[in-house]
């Protein structure tokens, strides 16, 4: 029997330290945590064997915080234990997250030795007021010698990560971080607007009733900074492959899109989640007790066919590309297909079904109106 692709995610939850915007699970630690956070994570994949019967690994994604805050050695050990444990494609994607700062040759070396052949370097903005204000740990020149030193290193598949839509951010300025960022000739750029996250030190300065409020973007030019997006990017050979993803021609990230194309994957680490025949997990987001060893699951939620045709619709219509037109499509959102067609926001061709350019701009409310009111 031919195993069945499976993506790897594993969390890595430290960072230099915290950036006002994040509310993802991440803090800063000590060399000492992140060494047995690394043992807790070996043990918690050795403990995953039993997935190599069905499964080979097509893609690893270091994500995090911040990985390339763990020593190159470290993040081999981890490549080690995934390898003796299940089938690492040759032609795996092996991605690492990493920030300007953290990386020095040594790791970089270590990385490609391990079969690292994918970096996402976190620049967020070429603008070094913005970087300052957002709280990261490096400015946009700091940045410029990471990516310099990882094409050095020989890494020809790299990503940026950029923010648009930041306090007192106009649309000048957004594209002078576009056209810096294109360049350099990075093969991937993924460019997110800012969310307000609660918990966070922006959510005290900019929620809707805070008085910094009014820095931020409004709607309309949030919305124009994604369009500029589309339009710079694609006139220097970027294509648009997700609503906020753009890649050269073979760089899109095939990890990324296992996410939205709801093939399995398995998570390790603290918060990860998992995806295996229609069951989600979620592992425990308790730090101190994944340390001493408890690898528990948060929850455990078994998908409905229901639940797994909404999230067919709402993750696969991110992509540019749609999704494949199926019998059970057209039976359950029949009317609701003809009525997002005579909006303007949904395109039907050649039994695919993708969002309109219109469709982008609103994709909250397209995405949403998939979800059902009852069972199927
Ligand atoms: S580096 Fe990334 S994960 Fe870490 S605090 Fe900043 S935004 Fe969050």
């Amino acid at each position: 029997m031919e195993k069945e692709r499976l993506g790897i995610y594993i969390h890595i939850p430290f960072c230099v330290r915290k950036c006002a915007y994040c509310d993802f699970l991440s803090a800063p630690a000590s060399r000492e945590i992140m060494d047995r956070y690394v043992d807790s994570l070996k043990q918690e994949i050795r403990g995953a064997e039993e997935l190599a019967e069905r499964y080979r690994v097509s893609t690893v994604f270091f994500g995090g915080g911040t990985p390339s805050l763990l020593e190159g050695e470290k993040l081999a050990e981890i490549l080690e234990m995934l390898s003796q444990v299940m089938t690492v494609e040759a032609e795996a994607e092996i991605t690492v997250e990493c920030n300007p700062g953290t990386l020095t040759e040594n790791k970089l070396d270590a990385y490609r030795t391990a079969g690292v052949n994918r970096l996402s370097i976190g620049l967020q903005s070429a603008d070094n007021r913005e970087l300052r204000l957002l709280g990261r740990i490096h400015t946009f020149e700091e940045f410029l010698e990471s990516y310099e030193l990882a094409r050095k290193k020989g890494f020809g598949n790299l990503n940026v990560d950029l923010m648009s839509a930041l306090p007192g951010q106009t649309r000048e300025g957004w594209l002078q971080t576009l056209e810096k960022t294109a360049d350099l000739e990075p093969e991937h750029i993924s460019a997110y607007s800012l969310m307000i996250e609660e918990g966070t030190l922006f959510y005290e300065r900019y929620r809707e009733d805070a008085h910094g409020y009014r820095e931020l973007p409004d709607e309309d030019t949030d919305r124009l900074m994604y369009e500029d997006t589309k339009r710079f990017l694609g006139g220097r050979g970027y294509e648009r492959y997700e609503i906020s993803n753009y890649a050269r021609p073979g760089y899109a990230c095939r990890h990324n899109l296992s996410y939205w194309e709801r093939t399995d994957y398995k998570g390790f680490g603290i918060g990860a989640a998992s995806l295996i025949r229609n069951i989600r997990y979620k592992n425990n987001t308790d730090l101190a007790a994944y340390l001493n060893g408890d690898l528990s699951y948060e929850s455990v939620s078994a998908l409905s066919r229901k639940d797994v045709l909404e999230e067919t619709m709402f993750l696969g219509l991110r992509k540019m590309e749609g999704v494949v037109l199926t019998e059970q499509m057209r039976k359950v959102y029949g009317e609701l297909l003809n009525k997002l067609e005579q909006e303007g926001v949904l395109c039907r061709k050649n039994n695919r079904i993708f969002l309109t350019d219109r469709g982008i701009d609103v994709s909250n409310y397209v995405l949403s109106e998939f979800l059902l009111d009852e069972e199927i």
